[in-house]
C-alpha cells in the first residue's frame, strides 16, 4: 500500500525544503509544460488540451477556504492551478489570494477566476468591469483562465456580449485562456462551447452519481478530441447521503472514479481541512480504485442522497418555474458541506421573490430522483431570513 504523506511528515518536508522536489518541474510553469512520465509515488499530471498547461489531476477548488495555510500547503504538495470565483466569499476568496500569492513567482501557479452574469444581461463593458475588480483583488495583471460561470444552456454559452468580452480580455493577455463552467444540462453546455470554435477548456460538474453521467461522458470525450480542456468539479457528489451527515460519502473514491476518465485532465475539489487536502495529495500520485472504494460508491443503489444531477426536468413542472437546481444546490451547501455562507449567497443570487413556495398549497414537480423539492425549498429558504453578517 502506497504510504501516505501525513500533515506531521509534510510540515517536515516543506520546511526543509524537500517539498519541492514533488513539484516535477516546478520553477517556471508556463515555460515547461513537459514533465517525465509518472514513476511509483509521482505525481500524475495530464495536459489540459490546446492550452499546453501540464497540471496534477487534483488542485484545488478555493471556494470555500479561508485559511490561507491550505493554499500554501496545495502548492507547496504539488498542485499549481487555484480555482476561485469574483463571487467567492464576496470577493474574500480572491482578495486572500491576492496577498498571500505576492509572496511567490507569478510563474509557479496558475490560477483561475469567472464571472457569473446570472439573470443580470451584463453588457460587455459590465463583463469586464466585474473581471477587472477580480483583476484588482488577486493584484494580478492576469490570470490563466477566465469562465463565463454557470451556464446551462447552449444560448447562454454563445451570449453575444460574454463571447465578446472574453475573447476581448483573451486578446488583451489579460487572460490567457477563456472558459465556461456548467452546473446544470452540462452536455449542451460542454458542445456550445465546442461548437463555438473559441472555448479554450470546460468545467463541468461530473460524478458518479448523475444520471446523466453516459451522455456527459460523451460530451466530454467531444470537447477533449477537440482540443478543449476538461476540468471536473462537483467531483465528491455533496461529500454526504444524509442530511445529518451521518452517512460520508467515500470522496477519495469519488474522486478516483471520475479521473478514471482519461479525458478529465484536471479537478479542482474544494477543501476547508488539512486532512482533505492530505486525502488530495495521496490521489494526486496514485488514482486506481479498488473493489472496495467502486463498492463504496453504491452504484447499483441509485440512492438520492443530496446531489442533485441539474438534469432540470423540473423547472417546467414548477408552477413558478423556480431555478430548482440552484436551490438544490443551496441545500447541498448547507447540509453535505455545511457552508451555511455559501448557501446563503447561492440562495441570494437567484433573486427569488419573497417566500419561495408560499403560493402553492401543493407541490407538483417530480423529481427524477425522487426529491421531496418543495420540502427541500422550504427548508433552506429560511437562510434568507437570517442576516448576512451572521453567516460570514
Ligand atoms: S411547491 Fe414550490 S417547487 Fe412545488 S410547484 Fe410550487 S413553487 Fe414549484
Ligand atoms: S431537483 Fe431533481 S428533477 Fe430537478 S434538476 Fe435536480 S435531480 Fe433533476
Amino acid at each position: 500500500m502506497k504510504k501516505s504523506l501525513d500533515r506531521r511528515n509534510f510540515l517536515k518536508l516543506t520546511a526543509t525544503g524537500a517539498a519541492g522536489g514533488l513539484l516535477a518541474g516546478s520553477g517556471n510553469l508556463h515555460a515547461s509544460p513537459n514533465i517525465a512520465p509518472q514513476k511509483s509515488g509521482e505525481i500524475i499530471h495530464r495536459t489540459l488540451g490546446r492550452t499546453g498547461m501540464r497540471l496534477p489531476v487534483v488542485n484545488l477548488g478555493v471556494m470555500r477556504v479561508d485559511n490561507p495555510r491550505i493554499v500554501n500547503m496545495a502548492l507547496d504538495g504539488g498542485m499549481t492551478l487555484l480555482d476561485t470565483a469574483h463571487g467567492y466569499q464576496n470577493g474574500r476568496n480572491e482578495e486572500m489570494l491576492g496577498k498571500l500569492l505576492k509572496e511567490r513567482s507569478r510563474d509557479s501557479f496558475y490560477i483561475a477566476t469567472k464571472v457569473n452574469p446570472r439573470d443580470q444581461n451584463l453588457t460587455v463593458d459590465e463583463f469586464i468591469g466585474q473581471f477587472e475588480i477580480s483583476l484588482e483583488r488577486l493584484q494580478m495583471d492576469y490570470v490563466d483562465i477566465l469562465y463565463l460561470h454557470a451556464q446551462s444552456s447552449r444560448e447562454g454559452t454563445l451570449n453575444d456580449n460574454y463571447l465578446t468580452a472574453l475573447t476581448k480580455l483573451r486578446e488583451q493577455g489579460r487572460t490567457r485562456f477563456i472558459g465556461v463552467t456548467t452546473h446544470s444540462n452540462e452536455p449542451e453546455v460542454i458542445r456550445a462551447a465546442v461548437e463555438s470554435k473559441e472555448y479554450d477548456v470546460v468545467c463541468p460538474s461530473y460524478n458518479f452519481r448523475m444520471d446523466n453521467l453516459p451522455d456527459i461522458k460523451q460530451a466530454v470525450k467531444e470537447a477533449a478530441d477537440a482540443g478543449l480542456g476538461v476540468i471536473a468539479m462537483k467531483t465528491m457528489a455533496g461529500a454526504y447521503w444524509d442530511r445529518e451527515r451521518q452517512d460520508p460519502i467515500n470522496t477519495k473514491a469519488a474522486l478516483k472514479y471520475a479521473l478514471q476518465n482519461e479525458h478529465i485532465h484536471t479537478s479542482i475539489p474544494g477543501v476547508t481541512a488539512f486532512h482533505e487536502l492530505e486525502e488530495n495529495f495521496e490521489v494526486n500520485t496514485d488514482i486506481s480504485i479498488s473493489n472496495e472504494e467502486i463498492q463504496d460508491l453504491r452504484l447499483e443503489q441509485a440512492e438520492a442522497g443530496m446531489f442533485c444531477f441539474g438534469c432540470e426536468k423540473c423547472i417546467d413542472q414548477c408552477r413558478e418555474n423556480l431555478p430548482v437546481p440552484d436551490i438544490m444546490r443551496s441545500y447541498m451547501y448547507a447540509y453535505g458541506y455545511r457552508d451555511l455562507a455559501l448557501a446563503r449567497s447561492t440562495m441570494d443570487s437567484l433573486s427569488l421573490a419573497g417566500d419561495a413556495c408560499g403560493s402553492c398549497s401543493s407541490c407538483n414537480v417530480q423529481c427524477v430522483q425522487g426529491f421531496n423539492v418543495a420540502e427541500k425549498i422550504r427548508d433552506i429558504d429560511r437562510i434568507r431570513q437570517i442576516p448576512s453578517d451572521f453567516l460570514t
